[in-house]
């Protein structure tokens, strides 16, 4: 029942000032090293919430819960949440390998140890140390690319979506690209491949329809005005049934005949033949050079497993004109992601290193008895933790790739399922949820769930430790 309003003046007029509670506040040695400006502010804000708390819609707040102490204690808990980093490490329980979300891809340890190095030194960026002379950023990659892929040369720009932009404007500003119908796609967080093309004032020629694409689609609508003919990767969906698309091979041979360049973006690119690992086959970059493709496009940060990127690989005459754009120079990627894709790169020298150390490759090509052992671990713990208040159940679950690759890619996994008395699985979910650090899981069935596909082994115990936090609470 809200109070009437001479309690609410008299209960404002009880509300300290702010230079009082700050009193009470500074000594404390909860908020030692938060600076003055924090806690002015969480005092403030304080004040402010409990002053609204007092006029709203509210039950009435007790007489004793606006005295200094109680206020300082309140804006404490305010002050040392905002001194958390507000991007932070989380623990990623979905199951889904390249979850956007959570930052897609962990990079490899060796990627981590030179990021470091060269994030806090001086380095050789733009430097050629063998001349003394002004060198070029992408030498330290360009050559590793070519060797891994087989391409002529190669560049990188800040993500895939800006290599297809650079493409586009390049090569096809003012002039028609021809696109099939089955592939102007729409991938999550906002790359539509129409409003790509739109942005790099190329035109969009759509040949073909929904489910099927000719060949003869592509022929009739060249002509003159023809710069590209482009084929996109479908990522995140497949079409089944009546369907007809035109090999890759065959648009190469249709662009050689008319001299017209191929573009294909792959989005989530791969080094790496997937088939080999029972996993659904997924087209690598080497078989998209190999096929003759001029310029291929693919993420740094979805299969390949490295930092978030866009890298462009083909033929040396084209790549040529896309390094002399200045759009170039405003989509170049930094010094850290530089040094983090070079190490990538270097581990896939050694396919069977890089699935070893390359945490993407690592958990997509685990071999379920090691997800469901790391499963019964988890169990275990949470077991005797639990002595008969949480109810844990092992199941069979289905696992994804992710970031819009391999979508029809079922990797079987095994998850918990966890029930706490008098608990919905939505306020485990949201406790979880607001740890430090965070543990992101799913709901079924007034279940939470937490894939172990994606859980580390050294995350076990941090899960541990968040579920003990939780049988502390009371229930509500
Ligand atoms: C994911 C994707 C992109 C965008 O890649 P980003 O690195 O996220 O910019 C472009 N094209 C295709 C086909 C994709 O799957």
């Amino acid at each position: 029942m809200p109070a009437d309003p001479d309690d609410r003046t008299a209960l404002l007029r009880r509300l300290p000032g702010v230079d009082r509670v700050l009193a009470v506040l500074e000594p404390d040695l909860a908020v030692k090293g938060i600076p003055r400006s924090v806690l002015v502010k969480a005092v403030r804000e304080t004040l402010d919430g409990l002053r609204a708390h007092i006029l709203g819609d509210h039950p009435p707040v007790s007489a004793e819960s606006l005295n200094e102490t109680a206020v300082a204690l309140r804006a404490a808990r305010r002050a040392q949440k905002a001194m958390q980093p507000n991007l932070r490490a989380a623990i990623n329980a979905t199951g889904v390998v390249v979850h956007t979300n959570l930052g897609r891809s962990r990079l490899a340890a060796a990627a981590m140890d030179q990021l470091r190095l060269i994030a806090g030194n001086y380095s050789n960026l733009e430097f050629d140390l063998a001349t003394g002379k002004r060198g070029s950023r992408y030498s330290a990659v360009e050559a590793l690319l070519c060797e891994i892929t087989g391409a002529e040369a190669g560049l990188v720009v800040n993500n895939c979506a800006a290599a297809v932009l650079i493409v586009l404007d390049t090569l096809a500003r003012e002039r028609e690209v021809i696109v099939s119908r089955g592939e102007l796609v729409e991938i999550g967080g906002s790359f539509r491949v129409p409003d790509i093309m739109a942005k790099s004032g190329a035109r969009l020629r759509e040949v073909g329809t929904t489910n099927r694409t000719h060949r003869r689609d592509y022929e009739n609508a060249i002509n003159a005005e023809t710069a590209l003919l482009l084929k996109v990767h479908q990522s995140n969906f497949s079409i089944s049934g009546f369907t007809k698309a035109v090999s890759l091979a065959e648009l190469v041979a249709l662009g050689r005949s008319h001299q017209i360049p191929v573009v294909e973006d792959l989005g989530s690119g791969t080094f790496i033949d997937f088939s080999r690992y029972g996993l659904f086959p997924e087209p690598t970059v080497q078989s998209s050079v190999a096929a003759g493709t001029d310029i291929v496009t693919f993420s740094g940060d979805k299969l390949l497993g490295g930092p978030q990127a866009g890298v462009l690989v083909g033929r040396k005459r084209w790549i040529d004109r896309i390094k002399a754009n200045p759009l170039n120079r405003a989509l170049r990627i930094d010094k850290m992601t530089l040094t983090a894709f070079e190490s990538t790169l270097r581990l896939y020298r050694d396919p069977s290193r890089a699935v070893a150390e390359i945490p993407t490759l690592r958990m997509l090509t685990e071999p379920l008895a090691a997800t469901t052992a790391r499963a019964e671990r988890l169990a275990a713990r949470l077991e005797v933790l639990g002595t008969g208040q949480l109810t844990i159940r092992m199941a069979a679950a289905v696992a994804r790739a992710g970031g819009g690759a391999l979508p029809l890619l079922e990797i079987p996994s095994h998850c918990l399922m966890v029930q706490r008395e008098g608990f919905r699985a939505q306020s485990i979910e949201r406790f979880m949820r607001r740890q430090l650090p965070p543990i992101i899981g799913r709901i079924e069935n007034d279940f939470f769930i937490l894939d172990l596909k994606t859980v580390q082994e050294d995350e076990l115990a941090v899960i541990e430790t968040a579920f003990r936090h939780l049988l502390e609470k009371e229930p509500q």
